[in-house]
């Protein structure tokens, strides 16, 4: 079982090996901004390529939050667009194993069924260099990927992709908890829309259950029962990232309590 953490862009590699982790996840530039992604790595990107081959570390990066491709505003989606196409570049170009990007949502008042249109229309307009991991999340008004109805929805948009191979789905336990999707069957439930797990975002959640808020937390100090989050990790079987707060201290405490749980 692969086990790592989100850690700070600057020197991934080192935060790798301070937590003895295998892969890890990390943003390429400012996570709420348009700017586009910046390579923060001395060498930048071929260094980063070269350094984590080396060392044998399989490499992961975040999408900004604020990337909605679905929402019906063309001001936000666009730019958001761009962004996810010049986040696929930049994550290949590091040679990252997947680009994680949140499923978005529509305004209040908008019909879902043009957020699940919008994502048709990003797949067909993003050349996915690398998998394309859509995420859940735990809250938003109209949100694309908080239930698994609209999970399902999206998925069915983007069926007909050329691309469609390359979208892979990013299970997130704190945002299933506090999206209010039961933990038991979670990893069965989202296997039976996508067909796969690509990867884990193994959090704790600090809310209860169908909250709606995305706070997470170290292992065993949230809201979610131990056996529960073990349960998904080990149903999913897929690489595992822990989004717990912390530094690598906290995140090796977290690795051990998930081990010893599997
Ligand atoms: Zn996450």
């Amino acid at each position: 079982m692969l086990i790592g953490a989100h850690v700070d862009q600057t020197d991934p590699i080192a935060e790798a090996a301070a937590r003895k982790a295998p892969l890890v996840q990390f943003f390429l530039g400012d996570p709420q901004g348009y700017k586009g992604p910046e390579f923060a790595y001395a060498g930048g990107a071929e260094a980063l390529k070269a350094d984590a081959e080396a060392a044998g570390i399989a490499l992961y990066v975040h999408a900004p939050y604020i990337v909605n491709v679905a929402t019906t505003n063309n001001r936000i989606r666009i730019p958001s667009r761009k962004l996810l196409q010049q986040h696929v570049d930049a994550a290949a170009s590091i040679g990252a194993k997947g680009l994680i990007v949140h499923g978005g949502h529509v305004n209040k008042s908008d019909d879902p069924e043009k957020g699940f249109d919008n994502w048709r229309k990003a797949i067909e307009a993003t050349d996915l260099k690398l998998p394309l991991l859509i995420e859940n999340t735990a809250g938003g008004d109209n949100a694309m990927t908080r239930y698994l109805d609209r999970i399902g929805r999206v998925w069915d948009a983007i069926a007909s992709c050329e691309q469609a191979d390359m979208v892979g789905f990013c299970l997130d336990t704190c945002h299933a908890h506090a999206g209010g999707n039961a933990l038991e069957t979670v990893v069965d439930d989202v296997r039976a829309i996508t067909g796969r797990i690509d990867l884990v975002h193994c959090n704790d959640s600090r809310d209860e259950f169908d909250s709606g808020a995305d706070r997470h937390a170290n292992f065993g100090a949230g809201r979610i029962d131990p056996d529960l989050l073990a349960g998904v990790v080990r149903a999913a079987d897929a690489p595992v990232v822990c989004e717990t707060p912390g530094g690598a201290a906290e995140h090796q405490a977290d690795f051990a309590w998930l081990r010893e749980r599997l």
